[in-house]
């Protein structure tokens, strides 16, 4: 049967029942994690910052030398499957393209539409517990070694997830990673973002190598609509401890007050918090029902 709570686009095909066999066992995806993705949030039936996500996406095929099919049929393949699925219901979208079969061949590239995990929404309001974690390398190494494929977003995620299991096993729930010579990055699946007085911070992509994200991009782009100023800084963990807010911000879970780092409860502004959600439009879970 196939799955009601998730929608299948594939190029070439659209959209096609979930459970729908199409990946060959020889895609270069599969047998490399050699392919790139994006992921957007699905709200009111619509894919939010479409454009944004789709020339991050062209910026990862060109570093990865991948060539994408021309952006009207990326864009007819994305709203086959958001037209699919139910515009009453938050969705997870994923753009997925691969090299394509190990022997040469069209890239494989489809679209899926997904339920948002509860966990990632309850994470809107009762945040994250983080640790700290190296990545191993300098903060400025990425831009000068192209081939780590800084700011790219690959298939390649073992490492990203084997971080955010390992936060799991240890009793936390996500990661914060930081380079070799002592500086926050991002986090397995987000971005970093922090306020200190009336600013918020973002880390600098291009310097560093991590991805740009595209949720930070457009908190920070709207900072001024809840009197705050943007900008961008390198920061250490000890540096977060007396910020007055820090969130991991991304497509799917939206931002994710960052409430203990290392252990330690970090500043948190319930007001503050609400702001930050609001101008970037996520909505909380929904409340208990009331007894009786
Ligand atoms: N950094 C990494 C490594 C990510 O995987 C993600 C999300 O996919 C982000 C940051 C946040 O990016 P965005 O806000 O565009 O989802």
């Amino acid at each position: 049967m196939s799955d009601p709570t998730r929608v299948l686009a594939v190029l070439g095909r659209g959209v096609v029942p979930a459970d729908t066999p199409f990946l060959r066992g020889d895609d270069l995806g599969i047998l490399r994690g050699d392919g790139i993705f994006e992921a957007i949030h699905v709200r009111d039936g619509r894919p939010w910052m479409l454009e944004e996500h789709l020339n991050r996406l062209a910026g990862s095929a060109a570093r990865m030398d991948l060539a994408l099919p021309p952006r009207p049929a990326l864009v007819d393949l994305v709203e086959q499957a958001v037209a699919a699925w139910p515009a009453h219901v938050e969705g997870a979208l994923r753009i997925v393209c691969t090299r394509g079969p190990e022997g040469g061949g069209e890239p494989t590239i489809f679209a899926s539409v997904s339920a948002i995990p509860p966990e990632s929404v309850r994470a809107r309001r009762d945040g994250v517990r983080v640790l700290t974690a190296t990545i191993g390398l300098p903060a400025r190494l990425r831009p000068e070694t192209p081939w780590l494929l800084g700011g790219a977003k690959t298939l390649s995620y073992a490492t990203n997830m084997a971080s955010v299991r390992w936060a799991k096993a240890s009793g936390a729930d996500d990661v914060l990673w930081i380079s070799s010579d002592g500086y926050a990055l991002e986090a397995p699946t987000s971005s970093l973002v922090w306020c200190r007085g009336s600013t918020l911070y973002t880390v600098p992509a291009k310097e560093t190598g991590i991805l740009a994200g595209t949720t930070a991009a457009y908190l920070l782009a709207h900072a001024g609509d809840i009197g705050l100023t943007a900008d961008e800084a390198l920061v250490t963990p000890d540096e977060l401890r007396s910020v007055d807010g820090a969130w991991f911000t991304s497509s799917v879970r939206g931002p994710a007050p960052i409430r203990t780092l290392d252990g330690i409860p970090l500043p948190y502004d319930p007001d503050l918090a609400a702001r930050v959600r609001t101008v970037l439009g996520f909505p909380l879970p929904p409340e208990p029902a009331a007894e009786g």
